[in-house]
């Protein structure tokens, strides 16, 4: 699956809050918030495909 397919299942209501290198791969990990409170809601590296999902009181992991 698609690291994009992922990215708009996991995070629906995605904003891109901001661009930052990564501190393990050193590629663009990329924070999202969503359109109404401005939270962040998760983060996602295409490099290391990994899409994480900031969800009180848990977090989604996911792995393409
Ligand atoms: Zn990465």
């Amino acid at each position: 699956m698609a690291i994009e397919s992922i990215l708009d299942v996991v995070l629906v209501e995605k904003q891109i809050f901001r661009i930052i290198e990564s501190t393990v791969c050193e590629f663009e990990e990329i924070y999202y918030q969503n359109d109404i409170g401005k939270e962040v809601i998760g983060r996602s590296c295409s490099h290391c495909q990994l899409v994480q999902k900031y969800d009180h009181p848990f977090e989604i992991l996911v792995k393409a």
